[in-house]
Order: structure tokens, then sequence, then C-alpha cells
């Protein structure tokens, strides 16, 4: 599903995030992705969705080598991937309906379908009652799950997250994280950068830990590892 082959990343500024990292998440795996701030979990992240691409390595995504995927590819890609940010991304003049619907808009789909899509992934994730509402009328939780509706309304095979409870409280996130255990439990792979302790130790998943560009744990049933 996701294999990763010492792969390296140096920026453009000279600044080396990732430094030889080797791993491989199946199908269906919950992953979380831990570390010190600037220890590449970001970078690591971007490369899998191809928003980077590496300095050295090889990366397979569903088998396909991102080294010789052409350009006009990517977009395909992508829709195999929904990715869910810290700071949600919304477009802020659009409505709740509209953000979701613009993801299978841009791919031609019928507005039926789109119509269908849309509601169930609202459905899902608790909002079906804001979808005329704008970014700004909700809550940051509010907004996160509208961001997660975008990110699954593709129905991809991947859902990756960014420190996605990064500016929610305990409560919300908690809220947030059993939406992302039911997208896992219907055989989504979730791979999710996080700081949170609590979240990691009480759900028991794998856990890669990245420390200056190397994976320097990864186990099943892992914990955070850290004391902040
Ligand atoms: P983390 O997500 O663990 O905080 P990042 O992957 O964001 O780590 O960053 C790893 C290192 O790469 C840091 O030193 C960071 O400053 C650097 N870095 C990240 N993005 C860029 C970029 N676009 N250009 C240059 N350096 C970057
Ligand atoms: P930007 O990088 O300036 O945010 P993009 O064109 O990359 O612009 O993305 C447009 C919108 O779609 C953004 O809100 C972005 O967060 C979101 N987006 C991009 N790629 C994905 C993806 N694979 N899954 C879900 N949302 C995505």
């Amino acid at each position: 599903m996701i294999l990763m082959k010492d792969v390296y990343k140096t920026y453009a500024n000279g600044v080396t995030a990732l430094n030889g990292i080797s791993i491989d998440i199946k199908q269906g795996e919950f992953v979380y992705v831990v570390g010190p701030s600037g220890a590449g979990k970001s970078t690591f992240i971007k490369l899998i969705y191809r928003e980077e691409k590496p300095t050295d390595g090889t990366i397979l995504i569903n088998n396909k080598d991102l080294a010789t995927l052409k350009e006009k590819k990517v977009p395909y890609l992508r829709r195999e991937i929904g990715v869910v940010f810290q700071d949600f991304k919304l477009l802020p003049k659009l409505s709740v309906y509209e953000n979701i619907a613009f993801a299978l808009e841009v791919i031609g789909e019928s507005p039926q379908k789109i119509r269908t899509r849309v509601m169930d992934v609202l459905e899902l994730v608790g909002l079906k009652n804001k979808a005329r509402f704008i970014p700004d009328e909700l809550s940051g939780g509010e907004q996160q799950r509208v961001s997660i509706a975008r990110a699954i309304v593709n129905r991809p095979k991947i859902v990756i997250a960014d420190e996605p409870t990064g500016n929610l409280d305990p409560e919300t996130s908690w809220e947030i994280m059993k939406t992302f255990e039911q997208i896992n439990a219907q055989g989504t792979t979730l791979i999710m950068a996080t700081h949170s302790r609590e979240i990691v130790n009480s759900m028991k998943k794998r856990v890669i830990a990245i420390e200056d560009g190397l994976v320097v744990r990864d186990e099943y049933r892992g914990e955070y590892g850290y004391e902040i």
C-alpha cells in the first residue's frame, strides 16, 4: 500500500528533513507518526501525497512508483488519498456543502451523485443540518469535521492527517478521533502525525517515531513515548 525504501529529502535551502527512511504500511492500518518538532513528520506525510518529491529513494503508493508517475497522473493519485490539515484549509466563501462537493465537481461527477455522496459524508461526520453554513459560522471541531468529510468524499484508500487535533480542545479532539476510527474501521488506511500523547497512548495503534529525519521506533500497539 505505502512502501518507502531509503527515502531522503533535502529541501532547496540545504535542510535535510528525511535521512534514509524505509517503512511498509499495509491496507487498513492505523498509524501514528510522532516525534519532536522539526523531526520530519510533515515532510514524510507530504511525500505520500506528492506535495513534495524525495531527493533519493523509492516510494510506492498502491504499487505505483511515484518517481515514474507522470505529472498528468498525479490528480489520480490524489484521488486515492484524502488529506486533513491542522488548520482545516476550507474555502471561506463556500458553504459546507460546496466545500465538500468541490472535490467531486472537479472530477466531473454527476450532480445527483455529488448530492448523495456529500449528504452521506455529512451524515457520517454529524453535520447534515449545517450544510448551508459557511466555515466561519462553525466551531473549530465542526470545521475539522467538514475537512474530514471533504477528504473522504472521493472514497480514498488512504487518509492522511497532519496534526488534525492540534487546534482543538481535548474533548473535541476525542470526537474527531472517533470519526477517524470509524473511517479506519471501514478499511481505509489512516496515517496521522500528532503531538497528542493521550490520544496515542489510549488508542494502541502502530506508532512510527521520527527523529532527525530517521525512523527511531516502529511498534504495533505502540506508545507516544515523549514527555511533551
Ligand atoms: P515536523 O513535521 O516533524 O515538525 P518537518 O517535516 O516540517 O518536521 O520539517 C523537517 C525539517 O525540514 C525542519 O528542519 C524544517 O525546518 C525543514 N523544512 C520543512 N519544510 C521545508 C521547506 N519547504 N523548505 C525548507 N525546509 C523545510
Ligand atoms: P493550497 O496548497 O494553496 O492549499 P491546493 O490546490 O493544493 O492549494 O489545494 C486546494 C484545496 O484542496 C486546499 O484547500 C487543500 O487543502 C485541499 N487539498 C489538496 N489536496 C488534497 C487532498 N489530497 N485531499 C483533500 N484535500 C486536498
